[in-house]
């Protein structure tokens, strides 16, 4: 099992799809094993955005991500990373194929509706940023037998 971060952007909580977004994520069979609201400040988001700190667009992108509160969640299942990017979609909302999260509700390469970590070690190092560690629960799946095959679901 791997736990990768999800952030309802300010785009998502704004525009009244929070509970729609979060639908996807648990009908797909991804368990929720933290979910919180924040809002963000610099600091956090110059480490969470720490490859693009020095692009022009920062200060937008910054002002985006404080705009309203946000929903963080920790998102649960096998090869939860992968999964999670492939709903989420190319950057741009634009150019993102319609059955994605973006691709559905996101006209835009920066109100993009969800951030997702991108690999399994920066799910580690996002979650640490955004959970304490006895934020995040570890509980059974009720129906992770018929999410999984008995092999599959390590
Ligand atoms: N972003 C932007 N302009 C750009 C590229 C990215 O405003 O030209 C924003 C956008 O909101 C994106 C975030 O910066 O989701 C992080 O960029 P990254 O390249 O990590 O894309 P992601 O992993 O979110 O697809
Ligand atoms: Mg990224």
């Amino acid at each position: 099992m791997e736990t990768t971060l999800v952030l309802l952007k300010p785009s998502c909580v704004q525009r009244g799809l929070i509970g729609e977004i979060i639908n996807r994520f648990e009908r797909r069979g991804l368990q929720i094993s933290g979910m919180k609201m924040m809002q963000l400040d610099d600091e956090i988001l110059r480490k969470h955005y720490a490859h693009l700190v020095n692009k022009p667009f920062f200060p937008a992108l910054a002002g985006s991500m404080k705009a309203s509160p946000i929903v963080a969640m920790a998102l649960t299942g096998v090869e939860a990373v992968t999964v999670v990017r492939g709903m989420t979609g190319f950057t741009n909302g634009r150019r993102a194929d319609p059955g994605t999260i973006r691709g559905d509700y996101s006209m835009s390469n920066q109100q993009n509706i969800v951030h997702a970590s991108d690999s399994p070690e920066s799910a580690v190092e996002e979650l640490s940023r955004f959970f304490a560690p006895e934020e995040i629960y570890q509980y059974n799946h009720a129906l992770a037998g018929y999410l999984y095959a008995t092999d599959e679901a390590l």
